[in-house]
């Protein structure tokens, strides 16, 4: 029952890659995180399958992520493996109007798909980093659309059960929640666009990454917003409000182009992102009596304040 163990064991069945000790920086968005034990990549179900039975029989720890665009990994790592899709999980294809898409598609290629064949309901997600999987599973979007909207089903990978096809309709979209995690492992969803003229989705998705140009430090490392939007209110306007632009922490700040994104300067560890998170949660509480929630996830130890 060791991680050595398990690690032969996968190794020996699985046909995708097995590593161990992955430093996780090179998983993020942040290009932070340190060594997961495990490092999996899952190109079939069946590899999936018999990867949760080994990590199960071994009594390893798991998680799945995608591209972790929206996920913040402790320094220490992750006592555990952590699970990803590879091959199977990247194919799509497109009947009509309708999407199906393997879970590890990234989001910005199904968008430019959907564009070149003239389907419309995906410009909202233009720049939006990550994979379908964890588009799925934060119900990605913006104020006024999101990927609930478009998705007509998705297949869940339910360990000692198997596959489970859920209809869109049946899952709670929340705001930057979907419940899938909780239920199972998202690996494909069908998305149901609608017939567009070319023109008018060019035109909304230069008008949506012009926005994006302007108000968020592309090309710096971070996992986006920080926060989830309080009810009736922005995060980014709070925290500026509060006079936190710019604050800094180690190789971590909160930038001056949008308040409610923390950036990795160049060396920032988890725990300078994690210190300034507390600041800025701790700050808003005093001065305006609001508990911001995070929206990005969490993977590994963190100290106690
Ligand atoms: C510059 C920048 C801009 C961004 N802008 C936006 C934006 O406008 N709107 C928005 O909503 N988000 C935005 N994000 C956040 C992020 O890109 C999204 O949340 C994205 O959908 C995450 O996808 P991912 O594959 O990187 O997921 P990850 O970060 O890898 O995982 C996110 C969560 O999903 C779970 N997960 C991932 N895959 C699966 C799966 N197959 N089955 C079950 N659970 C899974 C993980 O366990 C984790 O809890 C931005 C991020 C950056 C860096």
């Amino acid at each position: 029952m060791t991680v050595t163990h398990a690690y032969q064991r996968l190794k020996a069945k699985l046909s995708g890659d097995v590593r161990a000790m992955e430093p996780m920086a090179r998983h993020t968005s942040y290009r932070i995180g340190g060594p997961a034990d495990l490092f999996l990549i899952c190109d079939t179900v069946a590899d999936l399958s018999e990867a949760i039975e080994i990590l199960s029989e071994e009594g390893i720890p798991f998680v799945v992520v995608g591209k972790g665009t929206n996920l913040l990994v402790s320094d220490e790592g992750y006592r555990g493996a952590v699970l990803t899709l590879g091959k199977e999980f990247k194919r799509h294809a497109v009947e009509g109007d309708y999407v199906r898409a393997g879970a590890a598609c990234v989001l910005a290629y199904l968008v430019q798909d959907a564009f070149a064949r003239g389907l419309g309901g995906l410009e909202f997600a233009v720049g939006v980093p990550g994979t379908l999987g964890g588009a799925l599973a934060m119900n990605a979007g913006t104020r006024d659309a999101w990927i609930g909207q478009v998705t007509d089903s998705v297949t869940l990978y339910v360990p000692g059960e198997g596959l489970e096809r859920v209809s869109g309709r049946d899952i709670t979209w929340g705001y930057r929640r979907s419940g899938l995690p909780e239920r199972g492992i998202i690996v494909e969803s069908v998305l149901k666009l609608a017939e567009a003229d070319p023109r008018r989705i060019r035109l909304q998705m230069e008008q949506a990454l012009d926005r994006r140009k302007e108000s968020q430090p592309l090309g710096i490392p971070s996992a986006g917003s920080v926060f989830v939007n309080p009810a009736g209110d922005s995060a980014g306007r709070l925290i500026e409000a509060a006079g936190l632009k710019n604050t800094r922490l180690g190789g971590a700040r909160v930038s001056d182009v949008h308040a409610n994104f923390i950036v990795n300067d160049g060396g920032a560890r988890a725990s300078d992102v994690i210190g300034l998170i507390r600041k800025i949660q701790m700050t808003v509480r005093d001065r305006y009596g609001i508990e911001l929630q995070p929206e990005v996830r969490f993977l590994g130890e963190f100290a106690e304040p």
